[in-house]
């Protein structure tokens, strides 16, 4: 634990290790170690389940037995599934938690330091697609035409969603949780001023910022070319897969940050919007009017929209900032 004093206001920090990244939680008020305590229990609790990475998971066995057997899951993983439906629909199919067996192909790959082929791609996307995925009574799941699951794209969103109810169940109102690039804010600080949350330059170190939002309780969800890519044949590939296609997405999106009170469906659509590549991102969100995002590119332009164009400010003046209501993109 360390508590500091910055700025004239208390703030105490406690940190894990889960998901792959690590969580911090920055609070700035006392009496939080309850909320603390649950938030940490919740969390490790879900990774248990929902890693496709442990073999004993509750996600590992349904991705096992499921496309055999009915299998009964708890209720969070049930009403995960049923909202990541949801959002693959809305967004086109760009999100796809049925995308496992690409990914693992593209791990394989990665291993050989070999592309596949172009019939072990079309293969493994023959094993991909929402619609094979059934949900039936009493928290039962089945899987059809051998799909596997992966909720990598959401999970973190999820999590954010259930510490904010903790959160708030807590009496917890001024506090900032960063799960790995992936913010949330409860509240406000005790001046009563905004959160500014950094948006991480995608070309330069972990410590420079692109911009800054100025921000109430929110969460602010960022998918990017700079995290987690891999090489194969000296070629850098994105960890997110279009699923159209079953290629590693387009680079042309260096980053793209959605923020939504809702941090499921942030993370689901940062996801989607890089999967699309930047012209089908850019119309989508210009189509949808509810979708609140800015897009960094990699020629150095950023597509923001008119709900974030005032909150937000610039800090490396080589970018040209676009709003993507005055913009037609051909
Ligand atoms: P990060 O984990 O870096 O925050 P994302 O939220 O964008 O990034 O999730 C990327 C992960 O989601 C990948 O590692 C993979 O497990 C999974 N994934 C990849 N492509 C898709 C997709 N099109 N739809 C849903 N999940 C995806
Ligand atoms: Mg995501």
């Amino acid at each position: 634990m360390d508590t500091a004093l910055i700025s004239n206001e208390i703030k105490t920090i406690k940190s894990m290790f889960a998901l792959g990244t690590d969580i911090h939680f920055v609070f700035y008020q006392p009496n939080f170690e309850c909320a603390f305590d649950r938030a940490h229990n919740f969390i490790l609790d879900m990774e248990n389940k929902l890693s496709v990475f442990r073999p004993k998971s509750l996600v590992s066995k349904l991705n096992r037995y499921g496309s055999y057997i009915p299998i009964k899951v708890c209720p969070e993983v049930y009403n995960l599934i049923k909202k990541s439906l949801e959002y693959s629909k809305f967004s086109e199919g760009y999100f796809d938690i049925t995308i496992k067996r690409l990914m693992d192909l593209w791990k394989e790959a990665k291993q050989k330091n070999q592309m596949p082929s172009k019939e072990e791609v079309e293969l493994a996307l023959t094993f991909s697609g929402s619609e094979n995925v059934q949900l039936l009574q009493n928290y039962k799941v089945k899987l059809k035409n051998k799909v596997k699951l992966d909720f990598g794209a959401i999970a973190k969103g999820f999590l954010a969603d259930k510490i904010r109810e903790i959160f708030e169940q807590e009496g917890i109102n001024s506090a900032i949780v960063d799960l790995g690039g992936h913010i949330l804010t409860v509240g406000k600080k005790h001046d009563e001023s905004l959160w500014k949350v950094g948006i991480r330059h995608p070309f330069k170190t972990r410590e420079d910022v692109l911009g800054f939002l100025e921000l109430g309780s929110t969460s602010v969800v960022t998918s990017a070319s700079y995290e987690r890519y891999f090489t194969i044949d000296g070629k850098k590939l994105s960890h997110i897969i279009n699923p159209k296609t079953g290629f590693p997405a387009k680079d042309d999106i260096a980053s793209i940050t959605v923020v939504d009170t809702n941090s499921t469906f942030a993370d689901a659509m940062s996801t989607a919007l890089f999967a699309m590549g930047f012209k089908k991102a850019i119309s989508f969100i210009q189509d949808s009017k509810t979708i609140e995002a800015v897009v960094a590119t990699s020629f150095r332009e950023i597509y923001i929209t008119p709900g974030l164009a005032q909150k937000f400010t610039l800090c490396d003046s080589s970018f040209r900032v676009i709003k993507t209501n005055e913009v037609i993109v051909l």
